[in-house]
Protein backbone atom coordinates (compact mmCIF):
# COMPACT_ATOMS: atom_id res chain seq x y z
CA UNK A 1 0.00 0.00 0.00
CA UNK A 2 2.57 2.56 0.77
CA UNK A 3 3.79 2.44 -2.96
CA UNK A 4 0.72 4.82 -3.15
CA UNK A 5 3.04 6.97 -1.63
CA UNK A 6 5.76 6.65 -4.50
CA UNK A 7 3.30 7.83 -7.44
CA UNK A 8 3.50 11.39 -8.93
CA UNK A 9 0.70 13.82 -8.75
CA UNK A 10 -0.32 13.17 -11.71
CA UNK A 11 -0.69 9.30 -11.59
CA UNK A 12 -2.45 9.51 -8.61
CA UNK A 13 -5.09 11.87 -10.13
CA UNK A 14 -5.48 10.20 -12.85
CA UNK A 15 -6.22 6.77 -10.77
CA UNK A 16 -8.68 8.51 -8.93
CA UNK A 17 -10.25 9.87 -12.22
CA UNK A 18 -10.45 5.94 -13.36
CA UNK A 19 -12.01 5.41 -9.95
CA UNK A 20 -9.16 2.75 -9.37
CA UNK A 21 -8.32 4.69 -6.49
CA UNK A 22 -10.28 6.31 -3.12
CA UNK A 23 -9.10 9.24 -1.70
CA UNK A 24 -9.09 7.86 1.57
CA UNK A 25 -6.67 5.21 0.70
CA UNK A 26 -4.21 7.93 -0.57
CA UNK A 27 -4.27 10.00 2.45
CA UNK A 28 -4.12 7.07 5.24
CA UNK A 29 -0.79 6.43 3.25
CA UNK A 30 0.73 10.12 3.39
CA UNK A 31 -0.51 10.24 6.83
CA UNK A 32 0.90 6.75 7.52
CA UNK A 33 4.34 8.11 6.21
CA UNK A 34 4.30 11.42 7.65
CA UNK A 35 4.01 9.86 11.05
CA UNK A 36 6.92 7.32 9.74
CA UNK A 37 8.97 11.14 9.17
CA UNK A 38 8.61 12.85 11.89
CA UNK A 39 12.36 12.80 12.17
CA UNK A 40 12.34 14.82 9.83
CA UNK A 41 10.58 17.73 11.50
CA UNK A 42 8.76 18.81 8.39
CA UNK A 43 5.87 19.70 9.46
CA UNK A 44 4.70 22.52 12.23
CA UNK A 45 1.38 21.11 12.52
CA UNK A 46 -0.87 18.23 11.98
CA UNK A 47 -4.22 18.24 9.91
CA UNK A 48 -4.83 14.64 9.65
CA UNK A 49 -8.25 14.76 11.38
CA UNK A 50 -9.26 17.20 8.97
CA UNK A 51 -8.09 15.25 6.08
CA UNK A 52 -9.32 12.02 6.76
CA UNK A 53 -12.93 13.76 7.08
CA UNK A 54 -12.51 15.31 3.96
CA UNK A 55 -11.34 12.18 1.98
CA UNK A 56 -14.35 9.86 2.97
CA UNK A 57 -16.47 12.81 1.97
CA UNK A 58 -14.90 12.79 -1.16
CA UNK A 59 -15.64 8.97 -1.61
CA UNK A 60 -18.66 9.40 -1.12
CA UNK A 61 -19.78 12.09 -3.74
CA UNK A 62 -16.47 12.27 -5.55
CA UNK A 63 -16.10 15.35 -7.82
CA UNK A 64 -13.57 14.36 -10.66
CA UNK A 65 -14.13 17.22 -12.88
CA UNK A 66 -11.22 18.99 -11.15
CA UNK A 67 -7.58 19.21 -11.34
CA UNK A 68 -6.98 18.05 -8.06
CA UNK A 69 -9.47 15.86 -7.06
CA UNK A 70 -9.30 14.17 -3.36
CA UNK A 71 -5.28 15.03 -3.24
CA UNK A 72 -4.06 15.66 0.27
CA UNK A 73 -1.73 18.51 -0.01
CA UNK A 74 0.07 19.59 3.00
CA UNK A 75 1.43 23.43 2.18
CA UNK A 76 4.32 25.72 3.46
CA UNK A 77 3.47 27.23 7.06
CA UNK A 78 2.48 31.04 5.28
CA UNK A 79 -0.08 30.18 3.90
CA UNK A 80 -3.15 31.39 5.86
CA UNK A 81 -5.41 28.66 6.67
CA UNK A 82 -9.29 29.22 8.24
CA UNK A 83 -9.08 27.38 11.14
CA UNK A 84 -6.00 25.98 11.18
CA UNK A 85 -2.82 27.39 13.26
CA UNK A 86 -0.43 29.38 10.47
CA UNK A 87 3.01 30.13 12.35
CA UNK A 88 5.55 31.29 9.81
CA UNK A 89 7.83 29.48 11.62
CA UNK A 90 7.77 31.98 14.12
CA UNK A 91 7.26 32.39 18.29
CA UNK A 92 5.40 35.67 17.22
CA UNK A 93 2.56 33.69 15.36
CA UNK A 94 3.13 30.13 17.76
CA UNK A 95 -0.49 30.54 18.66
CA UNK A 96 -2.13 32.85 15.33
CA UNK A 97 -5.07 30.64 13.78
CA UNK A 98 -6.50 32.77 11.54
CA UNK A 99 -10.21 33.36 10.29
CA UNK A 100 -9.28 33.68 7.00
CA UNK A 101 -7.88 31.46 3.98
CA UNK A 102 -5.47 32.69 1.63
CA UNK A 103 -6.46 33.02 -1.76
CA UNK A 104 -3.63 30.40 -3.29
CA UNK A 105 -4.46 27.42 -0.83
CA UNK A 106 -8.37 28.37 -1.50
CA UNK A 107 -8.07 27.92 -5.34
CA UNK A 108 -6.41 24.57 -4.51
CA UNK A 109 -9.41 23.82 -2.55
CA UNK A 110 -11.79 24.51 -5.16
CA UNK A 111 -10.40 22.17 -7.32
CA UNK A 112 -10.57 19.51 -5.06
CA UNK A 113 -7.51 19.43 -3.21
CA UNK A 114 -7.75 19.53 1.21
CA UNK A 115 -5.32 20.33 3.41
CA UNK A 116 -2.76 17.75 5.17
CA UNK A 117 -0.45 20.09 7.34
CA UNK A 118 1.56 22.85 7.78
CA UNK A 119 5.22 22.88 6.99
CA UNK A 120 7.83 23.97 8.66
CA UNK A 121 10.01 26.67 6.81
CA UNK A 122 12.52 29.68 8.15
CA UNK A 123 11.23 32.84 10.52
CA UNK A 124 9.23 34.61 8.10
CA UNK A 125 10.74 33.08 5.29
CA UNK A 126 14.36 34.19 6.04
CA UNK A 127 17.08 31.67 5.43
CA UNK A 128 18.60 29.61 2.98
CA UNK A 129 18.54 26.48 5.07
CA UNK A 130 15.46 26.39 7.35
CA UNK A 131 17.59 26.96 10.68
CA UNK A 132 15.94 30.09 11.45
CA UNK A 133 12.85 28.25 12.41
CA UNK A 134 11.69 28.75 15.86
CA UNK A 135 9.98 24.88 15.67
CA UNK A 136 14.01 23.80 14.84
CA UNK A 137 15.10 23.03 11.47
CA UNK A 138 14.49 20.46 9.22
CA UNK A 139 16.40 17.80 8.09
CA UNK A 140 16.70 16.84 4.73
CA UNK A 141 16.04 13.40 3.44
CA UNK A 142 18.82 12.78 1.64
CA UNK A 143 21.39 12.91 4.13
CA UNK A 144 20.85 13.22 8.18
CA UNK A 145 23.08 15.95 8.93
CA UNK A 146 22.59 17.88 5.61
CA UNK A 147 20.17 20.87 5.27
CA UNK A 148 16.80 20.71 3.08
CA UNK A 149 17.66 24.62 2.02
CA UNK A 150 15.39 27.45 2.65
CA UNK A 151 13.04 28.89 3.26
CA UNK A 152 10.52 26.53 1.99
CA UNK A 153 12.91 23.31 3.60
CA UNK A 154 10.02 21.46 5.04
CA UNK A 155 7.95 21.85 1.99
CA UNK A 156 11.45 20.35 -0.23
CA UNK A 157 11.92 17.63 2.80
CA UNK A 158 7.74 16.68 2.68
CA UNK A 159 7.65 16.35 -1.50
CA UNK A 160 11.12 14.67 -1.24
CA UNK A 161 10.78 12.01 1.20
CA UNK A 162 6.79 11.35 -0.08
CA UNK A 163 5.13 13.16 2.98
CA UNK A 164 2.81 15.08 0.53
CA UNK A 165 2.01 14.46 -3.19
CA UNK A 166 3.09 18.28 -3.86
CA UNK A 167 3.42 21.25 -2.11
CA UNK A 168 3.63 24.90 -2.03
CA UNK A 169 5.89 27.14 -1.19
CA UNK A 170 6.85 31.13 -1.47
CA UNK A 171 10.22 32.55 -3.17
CA UNK A 172 11.13 36.02 -2.57
CA UNK A 173 14.33 35.40 -3.12
CA UNK A 174 14.89 31.81 -4.24
CA UNK A 175 13.38 30.15 -1.58
CA UNK A 176 11.10 27.99 -4.08
CA UNK A 177 14.12 27.23 -5.91
CA UNK A 178 16.67 26.20 -3.26
CA UNK A 179 15.38 24.48 -1.47
CA UNK A 180 13.97 22.42 -4.65
CA UNK A 181 17.46 21.88 -6.10
CA UNK A 182 18.94 20.72 -2.33
CA UNK A 183 16.25 17.87 -2.39
CA UNK A 184 16.48 16.72 -5.84
CA UNK A 185 12.72 18.25 -6.75
CA UNK A 186 10.99 20.60 -8.85
CA UNK A 187 10.73 24.19 -7.84
CA UNK A 188 8.58 26.95 -9.86
CA UNK A 189 8.66 30.74 -8.73
CA UNK A 190 5.84 32.89 -11.36
CA UNK A 191 5.94 35.87 -12.74
CA UNK A 192 5.03 38.58 -9.77
CA UNK A 193 1.38 38.85 -9.66
CA UNK A 194 0.51 34.92 -11.14
CA UNK A 195 0.10 34.05 -7.94
CA UNK A 196 -1.98 36.18 -5.45
CA UNK A 197 -0.35 37.12 -2.24
CA UNK A 198 -3.52 37.68 -0.41
CA UNK A 199 -3.22 35.85 2.24
CA UNK A 200 0.03 34.87 2.81
CA UNK A 201 2.60 35.98 5.62
CA UNK A 202 4.30 39.15 4.10
CA UNK A 203 8.13 39.39 4.24
CA UNK A 204 9.43 41.69 1.44
CA UNK A 205 5.93 42.52 -0.80
CA UNK A 206 7.01 43.83 -4.22
CA UNK A 207 9.02 40.11 -4.30
CA UNK A 208 6.75 37.76 -2.43
CA UNK A 209 5.61 35.37 -5.07
CA UNK A 210 3.74 31.61 -4.14
CA UNK A 211 4.43 28.62 -6.62
CA UNK A 212 4.49 24.80 -6.98
CA UNK A 213 6.61 22.22 -5.39
CA UNK A 214 6.53 18.92 -6.82
CA UNK A 215 8.37 15.49 -7.58
CA UNK A 216 8.57 15.88 -11.71
CA UNK A 217 7.35 18.52 -14.34
CA UNK A 218 4.07 17.13 -15.24
CA UNK A 219 2.98 18.11 -11.61
CA UNK A 220 4.25 21.29 -11.37
CA UNK A 221 1.97 22.39 -14.77
CA UNK A 222 -0.65 20.94 -12.48
CA UNK A 223 -0.45 22.38 -9.62
CA UNK A 224 0.50 25.95 -10.92
CA UNK A 225 -2.68 25.62 -12.93
CA UNK A 226 -4.91 24.81 -9.92
CA UNK A 227 -3.06 27.76 -7.65
CA UNK A 228 -2.90 31.03 -10.42
CA UNK A 229 -6.17 33.37 -11.20
CA UNK A 230 -6.48 36.78 -10.66
CA UNK A 231 -7.74 38.40 -7.26
CA UNK A 232 -8.98 41.60 -6.51
CA UNK A 233 -7.77 41.33 -3.04
CA UNK A 234 -3.97 41.79 -4.27
CA UNK A 235 -3.34 45.23 -6.07
CA UNK A 236 -0.72 43.49 -8.01
CA UNK A 237 -2.19 40.70 -9.02
CA UNK A 238 -2.19 40.16 -12.93
CA UNK A 239 -5.70 40.16 -14.67
CA UNK A 240 -5.26 37.27 -17.64
CA UNK A 241 -7.11 34.55 -18.62
CA UNK A 242 -6.04 31.29 -17.20
CA UNK A 243 -3.57 28.71 -18.78
CA UNK A 244 -4.11 24.83 -19.58
CA UNK A 245 -0.64 24.15 -18.25
CA UNK A 246 -0.97 21.15 -18.02
CA UNK A 247 -2.59 19.86 -20.77
CA UNK A 248 -0.33 22.08 -23.08
CA UNK A 249 2.69 20.17 -21.93
CA UNK A 250 4.86 19.74 -24.82
CA UNK A 251 8.46 18.29 -25.20
CA UNK A 252 9.01 20.17 -28.37
CA UNK A 253 11.64 23.08 -28.24
CA UNK A 254 12.91 22.72 -31.25
CA UNK A 255 14.41 26.13 -32.47
CA UNK A 256 13.84 28.33 -29.12
CA UNK A 257 17.12 29.75 -28.26
CA UNK A 258 18.47 29.62 -25.07
CA UNK A 259 20.72 32.37 -23.64
CA UNK A 260 23.92 31.38 -21.10
CA UNK A 261 24.89 34.07 -19.00
CA UNK A 262 28.31 34.99 -18.65
CA UNK A 263 28.32 36.38 -15.23
CA UNK A 264 26.27 33.20 -13.68
CA UNK A 265 30.13 31.79 -13.53
CA UNK A 266 31.28 33.00 -10.49
CA UNK A 267 34.36 32.36 -8.41
CA UNK A 268 35.00 29.09 -6.51
CA UNK A 269 32.03 27.53 -7.65
CA UNK A 270 32.68 23.63 -7.99
CA UNK A 271 33.80 21.76 -11.01
CA UNK A 272 30.42 19.87 -10.78
CA UNK A 273 28.53 22.84 -11.36
CA UNK A 274 29.80 23.71 -14.23
CA UNK A 275 29.85 20.18 -15.72
CA UNK A 276 26.43 20.13 -14.88
CA UNK A 277 25.82 23.54 -16.54
CA UNK A 278 27.68 21.84 -20.34
CA UNK A 279 25.05 19.26 -19.78
CA UNK A 280 22.46 21.02 -19.88
CA UNK A 281 23.53 23.23 -22.86
CA UNK A 282 24.21 19.98 -24.88
CA UNK A 283 20.62 18.39 -23.86
CA UNK A 284 19.29 21.09 -25.00
CA UNK A 285 21.45 21.23 -27.91
CA UNK A 286 20.07 17.76 -28.73
CA UNK A 287 16.37 18.44 -28.24
CA UNK A 288 16.60 21.52 -31.26
CA UNK A 289 16.76 24.41 -29.18
CA UNK A 290 19.77 26.71 -30.04
CA UNK A 291 22.47 28.20 -27.50
CA UNK A 292 23.35 31.60 -27.68
CA UNK A 293 25.72 33.45 -25.02
CA UNK A 294 24.59 36.56 -23.40
CA UNK A 295 25.40 39.36 -20.68
CA UNK A 296 23.36 39.97 -17.44
CA UNK A 297 25.58 42.84 -16.74
CA UNK A 298 24.31 43.72 -13.33
CA UNK A 299 24.50 40.53 -11.71
CA UNK A 300 27.10 41.45 -9.18
CA UNK A 301 24.62 43.40 -7.92
CA UNK A 302 21.56 41.64 -7.55
CA UNK A 303 22.50 39.85 -4.07
CA UNK A 304 23.52 43.32 -2.23
CA UNK A 305 20.55 45.04 -3.92
CA UNK A 306 17.86 42.60 -2.83
CA UNK A 307 19.78 42.81 0.75
CA UNK A 308 18.55 45.87 0.98
CA UNK A 309 15.45 46.00 -0.35
CA UNK A 310 14.04 42.88 0.89
CA UNK A 311 14.89 44.05 4.70
CA UNK A 312 13.14 47.25 3.77
CA UNK A 313 10.23 46.01 3.00
CA UNK A 314 10.56 43.77 5.93
CA UNK A 315 11.34 45.76 8.53
CA UNK A 316 7.57 47.67 7.01
CA UNK A 317 5.82 44.56 7.16
CA UNK A 318 6.58 42.93 10.57
CA UNK A 319 6.08 46.30 12.37
CA UNK A 320 1.98 44.90 12.22
CA UNK A 321 3.42 42.48 15.25
CA UNK A 322 3.74 44.72 18.09
CA UNK A 323 1.87 42.98 20.85
CA UNK A 324 -1.27 44.63 20.26
CA UNK A 325 -3.29 43.43 17.35
CA UNK A 326 -2.56 39.55 17.49
CA UNK A 327 -0.09 37.41 17.84
CA UNK A 328 2.52 36.96 20.90
CA UNK A 329 2.76 39.49 23.84
CA UNK A 330 4.86 39.72 25.99
CA UNK A 331 4.32 39.68 30.21
CA UNK A 332 6.92 42.04 31.17
CA UNK A 333 7.00 45.91 30.99
CA UNK A 334 5.76 48.46 32.93
CA UNK A 335 4.39 50.81 29.63
CA UNK A 336 3.02 50.35 26.37
CA UNK A 337 6.36 51.39 25.03
CA UNK A 338 8.18 48.45 27.34
CA UNK A 339 5.93 46.31 26.20
CA UNK A 340 6.20 46.93 22.62
CA UNK A 341 10.06 46.37 23.28
CA UNK A 342 9.64 42.96 25.28
CA UNK A 343 7.27 41.69 22.79
CA UNK A 344 9.65 42.25 19.46
CA UNK A 345 12.76 41.33 21.64
CA UNK A 346 11.14 37.90 23.03
CA UNK A 347 9.07 37.23 20.15
CA UNK A 348 11.50 37.74 16.74
CA UNK A 349 14.83 35.29 16.49
CA UNK A 350 18.26 36.61 15.71
CA UNK A 351 17.69 36.41 11.77
CA UNK A 352 14.70 38.11 11.55
CA UNK A 353 15.82 41.00 14.02
CA UNK A 354 18.70 41.38 11.84
CA UNK A 355 16.89 41.70 8.92
CA UNK A 356 14.49 44.25 10.88
CA UNK A 357 17.51 46.28 11.72
CA UNK A 358 19.24 46.44 8.51
CA UNK A 359 15.75 47.56 6.69
CA UNK A 360 14.99 50.23 9.35
CA UNK A 361 18.40 51.37 8.75
CA UNK A 362 18.39 51.73 5.10
CA UNK A 363 15.09 53.25 5.20
CA UNK A 364 16.01 56.09 8.00
CA UNK A 365 16.63 59.76 6.60
CA UNK A 366 20.43 60.37 5.90
CA UNK A 367 20.81 56.86 4.69
CA UNK A 368 17.78 56.39 2.37
CA UNK A 369 19.07 58.04 -0.75
CA UNK A 370 22.32 56.24 -0.36
CA UNK A 371 20.68 53.15 0.43
CA UNK A 372 17.40 52.22 -0.85
CA UNK A 373 17.14 54.79 -3.28
CA UNK A 374 20.22 53.36 -4.92
CA UNK A 375 19.19 50.11 -5.04
CA UNK A 376 15.58 50.40 -6.13
CA UNK A 377 17.80 52.41 -9.34
CA UNK A 378 19.86 49.12 -9.62
CA UNK A 379 16.78 46.63 -9.46
CA UNK A 380 15.58 48.87 -12.79
CA UNK A 381 18.92 48.43 -13.89
CA UNK A 382 18.81 44.11 -13.46
CA UNK A 383 15.46 44.11 -14.64
CA UNK A 384 16.75 46.11 -18.23
CA UNK A 385 19.30 43.31 -18.43
CA UNK A 386 16.72 40.64 -18.51
CA UNK A 387 14.51 42.75 -20.75
CA UNK A 388 17.20 43.48 -23.18
CA UNK A 389 18.58 39.67 -23.26
CA UNK A 390 15.08 38.35 -23.91
CA UNK A 391 14.92 40.24 -27.22
CA UNK A 392 16.99 37.85 -28.47
CA UNK A 393 16.71 34.42 -26.13
CA UNK A 394 13.38 32.53 -25.38
CA UNK A 395 14.93 31.44 -22.43
CA UNK A 396 18.11 31.06 -19.90
CA UNK A 397 19.91 28.27 -18.39
CA UNK A 398 22.02 28.82 -15.46
CA UNK A 399 23.22 26.96 -12.23
CA UNK A 400 20.06 27.28 -9.57
CA UNK A 401 22.91 27.50 -6.95
CA UNK A 402 25.95 27.86 -6.36
CA UNK A 403 26.77 24.68 -4.17
CA UNK A 404 24.75 21.60 -2.99
CA UNK A 405 23.02 20.96 -0.16
CA UNK A 406 25.27 22.06 2.94
CA UNK A 407 25.84 20.82 6.48
CA UNK A 408 23.38 22.29 9.30
CA UNK A 409 24.80 24.80 11.29
CA UNK A 410 27.71 25.27 8.83
CA UNK A 411 26.77 28.68 7.79
CA UNK A 412 24.15 29.62 11.06
CA UNK A 413 26.58 31.78 12.25
CA UNK A 414 27.85 32.98 8.82
CA UNK A 415 24.96 35.38 7.26
CA UNK A 416 27.13 36.31 4.37
CA UNK A 417 28.37 32.96 3.60
CA UNK A 418 24.47 32.32 3.82
CA UNK A 419 23.36 34.97 1.95
CA UNK A 420 25.77 34.00 -1.06
CA UNK A 421 23.29 30.92 -1.62
CA UNK A 422 21.20 33.45 -3.36
CA UNK A 423 23.74 34.50 -5.83
CA UNK A 424 21.78 33.01 -8.92
CA UNK A 425 18.08 33.60 -7.56
CA UNK A 426 17.40 36.60 -6.51
CA UNK A 427 18.19 38.45 -9.71
CA UNK A 428 15.01 36.84 -11.20
CA UNK A 429 12.92 38.33 -8.09
CA UNK A 430 14.35 41.88 -8.61
CA UNK A 431 13.21 41.49 -12.33
CA UNK A 432 10.03 40.13 -11.40
CA UNK A 433 10.46 37.15 -14.36
CA UNK A 434 9.53 33.33 -14.08
CA UNK A 435 12.14 30.60 -13.14
CA UNK A 436 12.26 27.09 -12.59
CA UNK A 437 14.72 24.46 -10.92
CA UNK A 438 14.88 20.96 -12.11
CA UNK A 439 17.06 18.57 -10.49
CA UNK A 440 19.73 17.90 -12.70
CA UNK A 441 22.87 15.53 -11.30
CA UNK A 442 24.45 14.89 -8.38
CA UNK A 443 27.33 16.20 -6.27
CA UNK A 444 30.61 14.09 -5.09
CA UNK A 445 28.33 13.33 -1.81
CA UNK A 446 25.52 11.78 -3.89
CA UNK A 447 23.54 15.21 -2.92
CA UNK A 448 21.53 16.60 -6.22
CA UNK A 449 22.37 19.73 -8.05
CA UNK A 450 19.52 21.85 -10.39
CA UNK A 451 19.52 23.60 -13.53
CA UNK A 452 17.18 26.61 -13.69
CA UNK A 453 15.61 28.40 -16.50
CA UNK A 454 14.45 31.68 -16.36
CA UNK A 455 12.02 32.71 -18.69
CA UNK A 456 10.12 36.03 -19.63
CA UNK A 457 7.41 37.50 -17.67
CA UNK A 458 4.55 35.43 -18.47
CA UNK A 459 6.21 32.15 -20.36
CA UNK A 460 5.26 29.79 -17.56
CA UNK A 461 4.30 27.10 -20.26
CA UNK A 462 7.49 27.99 -22.35
CA UNK A 463 9.70 26.74 -19.12
CA UNK A 464 7.79 24.12 -18.66
CA UNK A 465 8.17 22.84 -22.02
CA UNK A 466 12.08 23.02 -21.56
CA UNK A 467 11.83 21.48 -18.39
CA UNK A 468 9.76 18.82 -19.16
CA UNK A 469 12.26 17.87 -22.28
CA UNK A 470 15.05 18.08 -19.94
CA UNK A 471 13.81 16.24 -17.53
CA UNK A 472 13.40 13.09 -19.55
CA UNK A 473 16.78 13.19 -20.73
CA UNK A 474 18.75 13.85 -17.27
CA UNK A 475 16.14 11.22 -15.89
CA UNK A 476 17.26 11.87 -12.41
CA UNK A 477 16.20 9.33 -9.97
CA UNK A 478 16.01 10.01 -6.39
CA UNK A 479 17.61 7.51 -3.56
CA UNK A 480 16.06 7.66 -0.75
CA UNK A 481 16.94 4.80 1.84
CA UNK A 482 14.66 6.25 4.30
CA UNK A 483 17.23 6.65 7.14
CA UNK A 484 14.12 8.69 9.39
CA UNK A 485 12.13 5.53 9.21
CA UNK A 486 14.64 3.85 11.64
N1 LIG B 1 17.29 33.13 1.33
C1 LIG B 1 16.65 34.37 0.99
C2 LIG B 1 16.46 35.22 2.21
O1 LIG B 1 16.77 34.78 3.27
C3 LIG B 1 15.35 34.12 0.26
C4 LIG B 1 14.20 33.90 1.13
C5 LIG B 1 12.92 33.68 0.38
O2 LIG B 1 12.91 33.54 -0.84
N2 LIG B 1 11.83 33.71 1.13
O3 LIG B 1 16.02 36.34 2.12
Amino acid sequence: MSELTNKSLTELVSLIKTKELKSEDITKDFIDNCNKGEKLNAFVTNAFDHALDKAKNFDKNPNLDCLLPGIPLAVKDLFCTEGVRTTAGSKMLENFIPNYESTVTNNLWSEGAFLLGKLNCDEFAMGSSNETSYFGNVINPLKDNVVPGGSSGGSAAAVCANLTPATIGTDTGGSIRQPASFTGTVGLKPTYGLCSRWGIVAFASSLDQAGPMTKNVSDCALMLEAMVGFDPKDSTSINKKKENYSKNLSKDIKGLKIGIPKEYRVDGMPSQIEELWDKGKKILKEEGAEIIDISLPHTEYALPTYYIVAPAEASSNLARYDGVKYGFRSSKGANLIEMYENTRSEGFGDEVKRRILIGTYVLSSGYYDAYYLKAQKVRQLIKRDFDQSFKNVDAILTPSTPSSAFQIGEKKDDPISMYLNDVFTVPVNLAGVPAISIPAGLDKNKLPLGLQLIGKPLAEQTLLNIAYSMEDKINFKLDLNKWWEN
